[in-house]
């Protein structure tokens, strides 16, 4: 069962705002048969499907790697950020990391703090863009 498995790997039932968590990572069931997964920098790293016994054990698997992608995508960009924010760098070091950080494949959530149609109101927790709504061009300040 997906829930023995979870416990099996160190996950722990209940928390803050979650069903599940291990470490800074956690899994919130939703209504319908998905688990929203999350990290401590992205709180929808994707969504999962529940599985059934014999996909729970890959099913974990699944999502322990998200997660770990998850934050050594944000380990790299940070490091990246203080390579192009740091001025004794030298200036193709700081080219290099100022392209990498200009990539983003974007993933755009919501801002329920912001009011609809309003600078800020969609952001991507990779490079931190905002955008007043999903499909527009990023905010100018961003
Ligand atoms: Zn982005």
């Amino acid at each position: 069962m997906f829930a023995d498995e979870l416990k099996a790997r160190g996950w722990t039932e209940g928390g803050q705002q979650a069903d599940y968590s291990k470490g800074s990572w956690s899994i919130c069931f939703d209504t319908s048969s998905w688990v929203e997964v999350a990290t401590a920098a992205n709180p929808r790293t994707f969504d999962v499907h529940v599985p059934g016994e014999y996909e729970s054990r890959w099913t974990v698997n699944l999502i322990e790697h998200l997660c770990r992608m998850e934050d050594e995508l944000v380990r790299l960009r940070k490091a990246l950020s203080e390579i192009r924010d740091t001025s004794d760098v030298g200036g193709s070091a700081h080219t290099t990391a100022a392209k990498a950080l200009g990539c983003c494949y974007h993933r755009w959530l919501v801002n329920m703090r912001v009011s609809e149609g309003r600078g800020g109101r969609m952001y991507c927790p990779i490079c931190g863009q905002t955008a007043a709504e999903p499909g527009a061009a990023p905010d100018p300040a961003t």
